[in-house]
């Protein structure tokens, strides 16, 4: 059977390569260790899975949910933003209920990108919002993140013609995979250049509340008149150890979240009210010494991380926000050829960084949301290697 043709626009999937190194080495009795994926190590807060089992035995749970999220969840939403930022969103119209960002991250595309449609997307940068465009008939234009510039998209640099015929930007501060973070003014920037241009900023505020150093991120909605031409996504995967619910959310502009409302209502029904219920306790009542340990956590790992990679010659400035390292490979290698070096030799899995856009090339990131012990053994053998 043939495919559709947009299939051909889906890159080989990246890893491949690599899985089958680390399953070769995993066949030769390997002690493997991946600091691959970002996924967190620690688990649900458990006064969240306690909410889930007592709303999932509630029978008026058990049917199909609101499409847009149960007005509670929005309420919820509403709440954080406020509480957290001083935001007002209105969960009638401003707020939408995701299945996950990363779902409402490529339905946004769906809602806006017509054939031939440009769609600036940072380089490198997380896959969806240009492999979507590309499924959707877009053309996608890297936007280079560099470490020169605190990995923040040079507006200035982007061709006139090009901004005029763009319909979506995206973002994501802090960022993954460089850990760049944003300001408000660069924020107030972004909108403003949204609205010179008739261009949708998408804000992918996934990390936003994984931050160190006293440093805390803002909302794009922080900016005023922000609505008019933005919306953000939110996720409750990274912040409360919740990537397998399958919960998040958009917030914005009221156009925007409609638009994302009408394609959402047309494919899925929303996720399991039970879940909604169980994200506004993680939205609402999860006690500020949660989250000061876990940042706590992940900031201990960044400097055990940060003075290993020193010890080896790769200096960098420690990041202040999400849960990834982001360093170049020694002189003399690509990034490919750096990470199946080190998997080889020591069974320490790392991502080459161009897996996530040509800017990535010369780089390698590291995940660290994996367990203590093990981040410790891998930064041993690293350097045990060089
Ligand atoms: C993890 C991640 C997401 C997706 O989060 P979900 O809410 O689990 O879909 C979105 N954007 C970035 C940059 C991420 O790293």
């Amino acid at each position: 059977m043939e495919r559709a043709k947009r299939i051909n626009a889906v890159p080989p999937y990246l890893f491949a390569e690599i899985d089958k190194k680390k399953e070769a080495a995993i066949e030769r009795g390997v002690d493997v260790i991946s600091l691959g994926i970002g996924d967190p190590d620690q688990p649900t807060p458990d006064h969240v899975v306690e909410r889930l089992i007592e709303e999932a035995r509630k029978s008026s749970n058990h049917q199909y949910p609101s499409y847009v999220g149960h007005r509670e969840f929005r309420k919820a939403v509403s709440q954080y933003y406020f509480n957290r930022h001083g935001v007002e969103v209105d969960p009638g119209d401003e707020a939408i209920a995701l299945i996950g960002s990363k779902e409402g991250l490529a339905h946004m595309i769906w809602a806006y990108v017509e054939e031939g449609d440009y769609v600036l997307v940072p380089d490198p940068g997380y896959p969806v919002y240009g492999i979507h465009t590309s499924l959707a008939g877009g053309k996608v234009f890297d936007m280079p993140l560099l470490a020169e510039n605190g990995y923040l998209p040079d507006f200035s640099a982007i061709p006139e013609e090009i901004a005029k015929k763009a319909k979506i930007m995206f973002l994501n501060y802090p960022n993954n995979p460089t850990a760049g973070v944003a300001d408000l003014s660069f924020f107030e920037e972004a909108v403003a250049y949204g609205k010179k241009y008739d261009i949708l900023i998408c804000h992918d505020a996934a990390y936003t509340d994984i931050t160190f150093d006293g440093y805390v991120a803002p909302s794009i909605l922080e900016v005023n008149g922000a609505k008019d031409i933005a919306i953000e996504f939110g996720s409750l995967s990274k912040p409360y150890n919740m990537t397998g619910w399958r919960i998040g959310y958009a917030v914005g502009g009221k156009e925007y979240i409609d638009a994302l409302g009408i394609i959402k209502t047309n494919t899925d029904s929303g996720q399991f009210t039970a879940i909604q219920k169980a994200g506004i306790e993680a939205l609402l009542n999860t006690p500020k010494e949660f989250r000061d340990s876990l940042n706590s956590m992940y900031q201990r790992r960044r400097d055990l991380v940060i003075g290993s990679l020193k010890e080896i010659g790769i200096e960098i400035p420690p990041p202040k926000g999400s849960f990834y390292i982001w360093a170049h490979v020694p002189k003399g290698y690509g990034s490919a050829e750096f990470v199946s070096l080190v998997l080889e030799k020591t069974g320490v899995v790392l991502t080459p960084g161009s897996a996530y856009g040509k800017q990535g090339e010369g780089y390698f990131r590291i995940s660290l949301s994996v367990a203590d012990d093990r981040l410790e053994e891998a930064m041993k053998r690293l350097k045990d290697l060089f």
